[in-house]
């Protein structure tokens, strides 16, 4: 027997609480769907895991969890899923299928069209009530939450053309009361510009809350501005049986494993503009007051969007040890099916992959004569195309000498969602982990990053060596361990004292780490003496001189 956990966001609003609780035992009562438990993932008692609890209690190993939202947002589409993977980590075994939202849908926008003849109906500020008859004349503002996900935005447009089909309003139009355009204000104003003498204010959510209050204090504001226009706002649509019908309905659903996600225009995967963030993310549950598990950290799932859709990460791995990388890319990776590797990203955040993902040594990717970077290219967008989700794993931050944009730009060509997650770079973390602050007020106010491959003098060499020499500055030089000797002598000759201060640091942030400090005309050939070699950076300038003395120094 599978039993139903309907899941609301929470509310500050104790009217919308006990609306999400009339629902809830309405469904029970109808006694159609079987064993019925709700709960919320934030704010509002009684907690979802307090919800599943009681279901697995009662000898339910197998349940459909249904989003009670009117619209795919990031709480339909990653925050119940992610509260629902803790579920499942605390009771093993636990399975679940998971329900769509609820709009847009005929029976919702037939409760809306009855919450606006409502409106109508309520004297008002107009002498007679007013019916269904009167809805030529009727504009509507059709109010939805507002999103940063322009797909849940567009579900309100769509919801508000749907509305104006065949019911005979003068025009309903889309608005939002947080995060989107049009505001409230602005959606009313645009209808009094169309001519609309009156306008009723649909809000598009469930129950009461913050929301939908700020909804009737806008209007209210709006018509104060404007004594000539008749203004009503509609009732929420509220604990009712047509609530109770599509509940049903998504849990039939559920159980037939028919569930269709709107994926096409989902900024979780797909590059949609400005919303570039957003694609691969891995999503976190919130934390419940109420959960005792709700405040440590968690670790990343994938969204429970199960999309079969392939995307790149290109994740910055920092300078060496496991601990280094970001949150975000640790995530990812846990969430990876294949991590394309490079020889200086943390070697041992491999070991804590699971078993079935591949790992692909970027070193030995199979290619012709010195296409090295286009069959990396290649290798990540075929993954991807397969549906993997692939994290490109570098050292340090991808897009300091890593050439990662290279990456991500043949990924956005191929048409395969890419994001680009950065890293600590050893650039700074070299020298930190070395007691080096690259900057430190009164020293040094500039520092500057530059890369040592190509020597000075080379015909290719981008770097006005001679304005570095010319700079008091911090210079930092990466991949220069066979040009050193060149460069130093190039820098003093420009201008910088000989007796500048330089430190190399090797293996930052890794078990052999070292550090072999020199003065600028002595580095090239003490480091030669040392045999300082990859990786390692050199560091020059008046900070080196701070240099604490760590354990590692
Ligand atoms: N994207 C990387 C740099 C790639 S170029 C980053 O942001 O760190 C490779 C160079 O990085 C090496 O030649 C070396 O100069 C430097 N490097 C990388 N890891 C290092 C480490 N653990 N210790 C010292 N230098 C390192």
């Amino acid at each position: 027997m599978t039993g139903l956990v309907i899941v609301g966001h929470g509310t500050r609003s104790a009217a919308g609480v006990d609306q999400f609780a009339a629902l809830v035992e309405r469904v029970r009562r109808r006694g159609d769907v079987g064993d019925v438990e709700g709960g919320f993932i934030e704010l509002s008692r009684p907690p979802l895991t307090d919800a599943v609890g009681a279901l697995v209690a009662r000898g339910h190993r197998a349940l459909v969890a249904l989003p009670l939202v009117l619209t795919a947002a990031g709480h339909g589409k990653g925050d119940i899923p992610a509260a629902m993977a803790r579920e499942q980590e605390r009771h093993p075994g636990l399975t679940y299928r998971y329900g769509r939202p609820l709009g847009p849908h005929p029976l919702v926008h037939d409760a809306l069209e009855q919450r606006i003849d409502a409106a109508l109906a309520a004297p008002d500020r107009a002498d007679a009530p007013l019916t269904g008859a009167d809805r030529a004349g009727t504009w509507v503002a059709l109010i939805g939450r507002g999103s940063t996900d322009p797909d849940a935005n567009a579900e309100v447009a769509k919801v508000a053309r749907l509305l104006w089909e065949g019911r005979g309003y003068a025009g309903v139009e889309p608005g939002f009361v947080s995060l989107a355009q049009p505001s409230v204000p602005a959606v009313l104003e645009r209808l009094r510009r169309l001519g609309a003498r009156r306008i009723v204010v649909a809000p598009y959510f469930l129950f009461a809350g913050v929301l939908p209050d700020r909804i009737v204090a806008q209007s209210a504001e709006f018509a104060a501005a404007h004594p000539d226009l008749d203004m009503r706002v509609a009732e929420v649509i509220g604990d009712c049986d047509a609530l109770a019908d599509l509940v049903r309905e998504r849990h039939a659903e559920a159980l037939g494993g028919d569930i269709r996600m709107n994926c096409d225009t989902c900024a979780y995967r797909v590059l949609m503009p400005g919303f570039a963030d957003k694609v691969g993310r891995p999503q976190r549950p919130h934390d419940h007051p109420d959960d005792p598990v709700g405040h440590h950290h968690h670790h990343g799932h994938d969204h429970g969007h199960h999309h079969d859709h392939g995307s790149v990460a290109v994740v910055g791995g920092g300078p060496g040890p496991d601990d280094l990388i970001t949150v975000r890319g640790k995530a990812l990776l846990e969430a990876a099916d294949v991590v394309v590797v490079d020889r200086l990203a943390p070697q041992g955040l491999l070991a804590g992959l699971r078993p079935d993902v591949l790992v692909v040594d970027a070193a030995k990717v199979p290619r012709g004569p010195s296409m090295a970077q286009e069959a990396i290219n290649a290798a990540l967008v075929s993954h991807a195309r397969a549906g993997r989700r692939v994290v490109r794993l570098k050292g340090g931050d991808p897009y300091v000498f890593g050439r990662g944009h290279e990456e991500v730009l043949a990924c956005a060509a191929a048409g395969v969602p890419v994001t680009v997650v950065p890293g600590v770079s050893s650039a700074f973390a070299a020298p930190a982990l070395a007691g080096v602050p690259v900057t430190h007020r009164g020293v040094a106010h500039d520092v500057t990053v530059v890369s040592g491959h190509l020597p000075p003098g080379h015909p290719d060499s981008l770097v006005d060596w001679v304005a570095l020499a010319r700079a008091r500055g911090t210079v930092v030089l990466l991949m220069a361990v066979d040009t050193i000797a060149k460069i130093a002598a190039v820098l003093i000759e420009h201008g910088r004292a000989p007796q500048t201060p330089v430190l190399a640091v090797q293996d930052a942030g890794l078990p052999d780490q070292r550090s072999v400090p020199a003065r600028l005309d002595e580095i090239g050939a003490l480091a030669a003496r040392e045999g300082v070699g990859p990786p390692a950076v050199f560091v020059l300038g008046p900070v080196v001189d701070l240099t604490t003395t760590g354990p590692r120094t």
